[in-house]
């Protein structure tokens, strides 16, 4: 049975129509659902019965369990557990700007980035636009506080998901649904070419981030095993003809490790491949975990930014949050052990 959650408005609307039932009814829903937060069918007041039935016969309407959070200074990571007991995390960031919700898209990954911790659990299974949704919502309920800013960057490959991703986003920034507007809302991919041209025709203005990691193929390949499928020229090739298409917004994320591609030359190497775009280079402070990788050294990062400016690339550095927490990018871990 599909979560309620789960059906676009449009989706819900088509279930009315093939049921006999009007369209009309998807909105009235989505009120009782997004605006009104209800819990179950039968708090629907101003729906009929015969409505209720309908819904109850082929809807659920269950919410994530929540098993833990931990509070940090600036961001609050939240792990819940999922019908058939896998577990997903999100986590909470309070920027000046608004708070930002970093949510799962997968359980586990499969893209296995040498650098990247959450991607040590193999991808187990998609995460369904209603677990996604829901990370939103019963997080907005906890924190009694509205979710301004979300961004598809923890665990797992948003385009390794993407039909369900792409009702997720339309669940989410539908007016009569969680609101938030497209600009606010941000995928991140570490490159599946295929599907950046699949989102070139979606219709919002989603901004798109590119895990980019490396200024060519011989560092891309040994730290991102997708490098070996889609080449870094092909994917920068791609990534063009995007912004050509949309006009949207992209932000290459690039992390410094040290001595691994952080060198000025990487930054005037980058530079090189980057100019002339329409594009925003994020520097990320790497969070270090047992794998050996060391984050840069704080010289070496600002040389690497002014090589970038000198060159007129639109650089940035990224501010760290939750790395006391275990909640940082790269960290989230499925299972936590330590909280059982
Ligand atoms: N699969 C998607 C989204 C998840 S990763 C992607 O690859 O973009 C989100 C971001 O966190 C990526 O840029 C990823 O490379 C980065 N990241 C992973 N491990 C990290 C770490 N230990 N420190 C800092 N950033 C990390």
């Amino acid at each position: 049975m599909y979560s309620i959650y789960d059906f676009t408005k449009e989706k819900l609307e088509n279930f009315f129509l093939s049921k006999g039932e009007k369209k009309f009814k998807a909105t009235q829903i989505y009120e009782w659902l997004y605006d009104k937060r209800i819990n179950s069918f039968d708090e629907m007041s101003n729906v009929s019965k015969n409505t209720i039935d309908l819904l109850k016969e082929n809807f659920e309407i269950k919410r994530l369990t929540l098993l833990t959070s931990i509070k940090g200074n600036d961001c609050e990571k939240f792990l819940f557990e999922l019908t058939d007991k896998n577990r997903i995390e999100a986590v909470l960031m309070y920027h000046d700007y608004g708070k930002s919700l970093c949510i799962s898209t997968e359980v586990g990954c499969n893209m296995g980035c040498v650098f990247c911790e959450s991607g040590r659990l193999k991808k187990v299974r998609n995460l369904t636009p209603s677990e996604m949704v829901l990370q939103i919502l019963q997080i907005e309920e906890l924190v009694k506080e509205r979710i301004t800013h979300v961004v598809l960057m923890g665990i797992g490959e948003p385009f390794d998901n993407y039909d369900n991703v792409i009702d997720f986003i339309n669940i989410i920034n539908d007016p009569k649904g969680i609101n938030i507007g497209s600009r606010h809302i941000t995928i991140s991919t570490c490159g599946l070419i295929p599907k950046i041209k699949d989102f070139s025709h979606f219709d919002k203005q989603v901004n798109l981030a590119i895990s980019l990691h490396a200024p060519n193929n011989e560092i891309r390949d040994r730290l991102m095993p997708i490098n070996k499928v889609y080449k870094i020229e092909e994917l920068i090739g791609t990534i063009k003809e995007y912004i050509k298409l949309t006009n949207r917004r992209v932000t290459f994320e690039y992390i410094m490790l040290d001595g691994i591609n952080d060198s000025v030359e990487n930054a005037i190497q980058l530079s090189n491949l980057l100019k002339g775009m329409n594009a925003y280079v994020n520097l990320i402070p790497y969070n270090e975990t047992s794998n050996g990788f060391k984050k840069s050294k704080k010289e070496n990062v600002m040389k690497f930014y002014d090589t970038l400016k000198k060159n007129n690339i639109n650089v940035t550095i990224r501010r760290e949050f939750g790395s006391n927490l275990g909640a940082a990018c790269g960290q989230l871990r499925a299972n936590y052990k330590e909280e059982e």
